[in-house]
């Protein structure tokens, strides 16, 4: 136990004291994750079958269910330095405003060009593809944070880096783009009409905003389909989360330094790269029965994975062209209103997060939209920072947490993870300043269509 040391708003570790593993909690999961299935053969993905899609050495992490601790390389300790440590935050300001005895702290990751945590496995996955010598890679991009993320470490490698963006976003955040852009990515909407599966879901649903799951489609099409090229996923995956553990470590590292002990742990969930980083070693504790934390995931009503969704296997991506997952799925053809405005768009869910959720080790909360802007405005206003959308459903909760706190005179102590800035998100705030945002929660004939989708396996 660490001695009681004054608590600094902003706690930075030195560099002597940044992790240099990652560490893997399937590792300690009494059930493991399902595993990935071939959707013909209905079998377990076995490395050669990921090949064509994806690099080796991601592979191996993919399929890794038994190594605790697997190193980081040098080359990406070299990067990570760039923007690492990033800052354990002392919410002082905002519980001030709330008036709650509750402690609240966010670990910060917005704290570079491409505005998220992303940057941390997209340099892990630039460095894996060029080490095995490919030419470049190819992605989706949502909400744009993902696409910036590898555009720059792509940069930093010298590796090709074709995007495709959902056609809303790329319609909503053209200064995304050019971000890109200037990193080198080329950037493409999506559906396109460059690709087979993007023609046919043109066809389809003519006019269509797009959705994560028809752009990841397009990315594999031409992964696959181009020599030299792999696809690269920024989230869902147990590798994405295996690199993001690096946010879990520093914060428990920074947590260890000034003997904090988290009673709670918040964090907005989309397909769960960020919320997996962020709680892995606290999660690991509780799987070992070291130790006890309450962890909430937090996703918008509008695309209810956890708290609406079904445990089964489903398709990754709209087009089929993935693999299947077990997993939190509101089918793989949901797409979400097009009056979404925060990010977190995905219909499916990590299956490591799925499996822990599914066992009791997490919970999970949905919240509307105006209320995540609401919680964002007042953060913006005392904390300085303007959070991304996405983040801001875990600051929804974070003081939704402490005002309940402040009800029943508990001096609880909170962490969540503020995985980035909003800068480019000002269409949805002026949407929200200007009063007209609106709520959408789809009713139970909504989510069925979505469910209709569900491929019937008996696994
Ligand atoms: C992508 C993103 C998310 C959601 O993705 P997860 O994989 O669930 O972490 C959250 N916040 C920001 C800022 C993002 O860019």
């Amino acid at each position: 136990m660490a001695n009681k040391k004054e608590i600094p708003y902003k706690i930075y570790l030195e560099e002597k004291e940044l992790p240099t593993s990652w560490y893997n909690m399937r590792a300690d999961m009494k059930t493991k994750p399902a595993p990935l299935i071939h959707p013909g053969t209905l079998q377990p993905l076995k490395f050669e079958d990921m090949q064509p899609i994806f690099c080796d050495e991601l592979i191996k992490q993919e399929l890794n269910n038994d190594d605790q601790f697997i190193p980081i390389p040098k080359e990406i300790m070299d990067f990570y330095r760039m923007y690492r440590p990033s800052p354990l935050i002392h919410a002082e300001f905002l519980e001030k405003a709330l008036d709650t005895p509750a402690k609240i702290y966010y670990k910060f990751e917005g704290n570079n060009t491409s505005g998220s945590h992303k940057l941390n496995s997209a340099i892990a996955q630039a460095y894996y593809a060029k080490k095995q010598g490919l030419k470049g890679v190819t992605t989706e991009t949502g909400a744009g944070q993902w696409g910036t993320a590898l555009s720059m470490a792509c940069a930093f490698f010298g590796l090709d880096c074709k995007v495709y963006m959902v056609k809303v976003s790329y319609e909503q955040k053209p200064f995304r783009r050019e971000v890109m852009r200037t990193y080198g990515a080329s950037v493409t909407p999506s559906p396109s009409m460059e690709t087979a599966i993007g023609r046919k879901i043109n066809e389809e649903h003519p006019g269509t905003t797009g959705s994560l799951g028809c752009a990841i489609s397009e990315a594999v099409e031409v992964a696959t389909s181009t020599p030299g090229y792999r696809y690269e996923l920024g989230s869902v995956l147990n590798q994405v989360l295996l690199h993001q553990s690096v946010i879990g470590m520093e914060t428990k590292a920074a947590c260890d330094k000034y003997g904090i002990v988290p009673d709670i742990i918040i964090g907005c969930a989309g397909g769960g790269s960020n919320l997996g980083g962020l709680i892995s070693p606290f999660m690991g504790e509780k799987l070992r029965g070291e130790a006890d934390y309450r962890i909430i995931a937090v996703e918008p009503a509008s695309c209810p994975s956890f708290t609406r969704g079904k445990f089964v296997y489903d398709f990754c991506d709209t087009g089929k062209v993935c693999p299947m997952a077990k997993m939190y799925t509101l089918g793989h053809d949901f797409i979400p209103s097009a009056n979404h405005a925060g990010g977190l768009r995905y219909h499916g869910m990590s299956p490591v997060l799925s499996q822990l959720y599914h066992d009791g080790y997490m919970e999970a909360v949905s919240v509307e939209q105006t209320s995540v802007f609401a919680a964002a405005q007042l953060f913006a206003r005392t904390e300085g920072i303007l959070p991304a959308p996405e983040s801001s459903h875990a600051i929804r909760v974070a003081i939704d947490e402490a005002l309940k706190c402040k009800d029943k005179g508990e001096e609880k102590t909170i962490i969540f993870g503020l995985t980035g800035t909003g800068y480019f998100d000002m269409t949805a705030y002026q949407k929200y300043n200007d009063g007209e945002m609106s709520d959408y929660i789809p009713s139970d004939e909504d989510l069925e269509k979505g469910f209709a989708s569900i491929p019937k396996v008996d696994l």
